[in-house]
């Protein structure tokens, strides 16, 4: 297990076989529609340890460890991992970091290596910025210029630049950088502003990127994809943007961007599926009180109870559940999020009013939330987190199996605590259902208050498997649920 602090990487993204990843890798789920694995993400700390173990065991035969040959020829093999492991046409790595960064260095030299040995197979591209200086009214081309100078410094020529810019750029200053920087003129290449990033690999075709490429690697050229359903979902969305905003209110403590990414991303892929624009709308469950709730959650067509760790914010998120289920707002509760929706339940439906999870209270006797330490070591082996999928089976007739269309499901989890059973039969005589099973543990991945318009909570996260062209069937539900609110209310 890693430990990944939102305040520092933004989201922890969580692949299908349980590897905690940064946000990075969410995104190019988001676009290619591939799962990916623990091979997809390669740390320094994992490099460093596998070095390390391998010198441990005697592999290097008590040679000195240095950083080359034995971390660039880690960074390299994993590097090839994938390739070499399954029947890729290419393997597109990316580096993180800023060329002349002393962390990056061993990887730079790893790529130089690369690019020697397999020649024509491996191809460089170099991601620049290029400012925009308003009072001048001038894009600048020296950082970029700079950039190339240093990674050629490490013995690294980009075979093309894609330049980062706010405004277009010039035939004459691609011109200028091609020539500076010893790269063809049609391997420049600008990354403009975008609305979404959705549109940049549309951007990006349009300049011949792709062609560019093939060609640079002696691979023939064919056809132009059509990128039709791309395409089209991008007309939906443009469409959809020009509606009136419909409000979500996201409610978590993480005050912050990219720390809901996937559910960000998520809540507005639904949205262009349901042909409406959806605003998410933060609420800072730290602030949170019976006073202000109707205030902060004014105008919100949905609710959306946000995931998390630790005590802090919880009381507000029960704030926000509670006026939710009593006004009957759509309510989707993920992870902490469904884990708070039962304990509210517990302590106003139920009349526990000492009801917690234990996370925050290790003594209550109404421990409706905990670690289930013999259902888990079925599944978990040992491992204190329940990390990547695991299958649930839904119950026919559900909100959950409505939207899913299917019995047999598979969905990210990552937690630590879960859904106690020993209160399962007070809870459904109560009108709360637990309606997603897993199979193998019994235990409760998702609950449900039929009696309300849609109010679900998912032990697991729906969010890590939402992608442009296949949004998660939740979060379309949910979305569709929050404008039929809305249409009710006018
Ligand atoms: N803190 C909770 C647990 O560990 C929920 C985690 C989460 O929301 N990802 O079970």
């Amino acid at each position: 297990m890693q430990q990944l602090n939102p305040y520092e990487h933004g989201e922890c993204y969580v692949t299908v076989d349980g590897h905690e990843a940064d946000l990075d890798l969410g995104h190019y789920e988001r676009f290619l529609g591939i799962q990916t694995t623990k091979a997809n993400n390669i740390t320094t700390g994992r490099i460093y340890k596998s070095v390390i173990d391998k010198e441990r065991r005697g592999d290097y035969l008590g040679k000195t460890i240095q950083v080359i040959p034995h971390i660039t020829d880690e960074i390299k093999r994993n590097v090839k991992l994938l390739g070499n492991k399954y029947k890729f046409d290419f393997v597109i790595t990316e580096i993180g970091g800023t060329v002349g960064d002393i962390e990056s260095l061993p990887y730079l030299e790893s790529i130089r290596q690369l690019k020697w040995e397999l020649g024509k197979d491996a191809l460089c591209v170099h991601l620049t910025y290029v400012p925009y200086l308003a009072a001048a009214g001038e894009l600048k081309t020296k950082p970029t210029q700079h950039s190339v100078k240093e990674l050629q410094s490490a013995g690294i020529q980009p075979d093309v630049l894609v330049l980062r810019t706010e405004h277009e750029l010039s035939t004459t200053l691609r011109k200028k950088v091609a020539l500076f920087c010893n790269v063809d003129e049609n391997a420049v290449v600008q990354s403009i502003d975008a609305p979404t990033i959705y549109e940049v690999p549309i951007l990006m075709q349009s300049q011949g990127l792709d062609v560019t490429i093939l060609k640079k690697m002696g691979l023939p050229v064919g056809d132009t994809p059509g990128l039709g359903p791309w395409r089209a979902f991008l007309e939906r969305r443009h469409k959809a943007e020009e509606t009136a905003p419909l409000h979500i209110a996201l409610v978590g403590k993480y005050d912050l961007q990219d720390a809901y990414k996937s559910i960000r991303e998520a809540l507005s892929q639904a949205g262009t599926y349901n042909d409406r624009k959806v605003s998410v709308d933060f609420v800072n469950s730290e602030k949170l009180t019976d006073e202000n709730v109707a205030e902060a959650l004014k105008g919100m067509a949905g609710v959306l109870i946000g995931p998390g760790f630790g005590e802090r914010g919880v009381a507000g998120k029960f704030v926000a559940i509670k006026y939710a289920r009593t006004h009957d707002i759509p309510t989707f509760g993920i992870c902490l999020g469904m884990q708070c929706i039962a304990i509210e339940f517990a302590r106003n439906v139920l009349g526990y009013a000492d009801a917690n999870s234990r996370e925050m209270d290790e003594k209550t006797p109404h421990n409706v939330i905990d670690i289930m330490e013999e259902q888990k070591s079925i599944t978990n082996m040992g491992g204190t987190m329940r990390l990547g999928a695991y299958e649930c089976v839904l119950q026919k007739g559900s909100k959950a199996y409505e939207a899913y269309g299917t019995e047999h499901i598979q969905e990210r989890h990552r937690h630590r605590y879960e859904f106690n059973n020993s209160f399962k039969e007070a809870y459904e005589a109560a009108g709360m259902k637990c309606v997603g099973i897993n199979p193998e543990s019994d235990l409760v991945e998702i609950v449900e208050i039929p009696a309300l318009k849609w109010f679900v909570g998912t032990q697991f996260h729906p969010e890590y498997s939402s992608t442009v062209l296949h949004p998660h069937p939740l979060f379309v539900a949910f979305v569709k649920a929050a404008i039929e609110n809305e249409n009710e209310k006018k």
